[in-house]
């Protein structure tokens, strides 16, 4: 392709013209490390969650809440995938799942006692998309990730 600033050919793959320094295509978006770490680190409570409820199925301990953690897991996975390729869709998801979460185990919860009870419940339901939404501000280069998703 060629730079529009300077005319010269310069190769498909570069982001600015090695001749005059114009940038020749728009700049990937960029997301702090720190933002990057949590998103990984969703998945990886995600995956955990899928561990846990893997084993309560394979030691018979098919009740309810093994179910639930293992769609919440299954749902936590998916949306750490999606914010990282920046889909914003992966934030209202992680809402959606943590409000879901709170009404089953908030009906639940009777049967449930021995399992954190719901104040356990609803920090977990009520700060995780809180606090991912506050994570997602963080900006790298002036832009928050938050602003970069589509
Ligand atoms: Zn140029």
């Amino acid at each position: 392709m060629k730079c529009s600033k300077c005319k010269r050919e310069v190769a498909e793959d570069s982001l600015f013209c090695e001749y005059c320094g114009n940038q020749v295509r728009p700049l990937p978006p960029q997301r702090h490390d720190f933002v990057t770490f949590i998103l990984w680190l969703m998945g990886l409570g995600g995956v955990m969650a899928i561990m846990i409820a893997a084993l309560q199925f394979y030691t018979g301990f098919i009740e309810m809440i093994a179910v639930i953690f293992f769609c919440t897991g299954l749902i936590c996975l998916y949306s750490a995938y999606l914010l990282l390729t920046w889909k914003k869709i992966g934030y209202w998801l992680t809402m959606g799942a943590a409000g879901f979460d709170f009404v089953v185990m908030a009906i639940f919860n009777n049967r449930y006692p021995f399992y954190g009870g719901m104040i356990t419940v609803t920090i977990l339901s009520f700060t995780i998309p809180l606090v991912l939404f506050f994570v997602l501000q963080v900006k790298k280069n002036g832009r928050s990730c938050w602003s970069l998703l589509k």
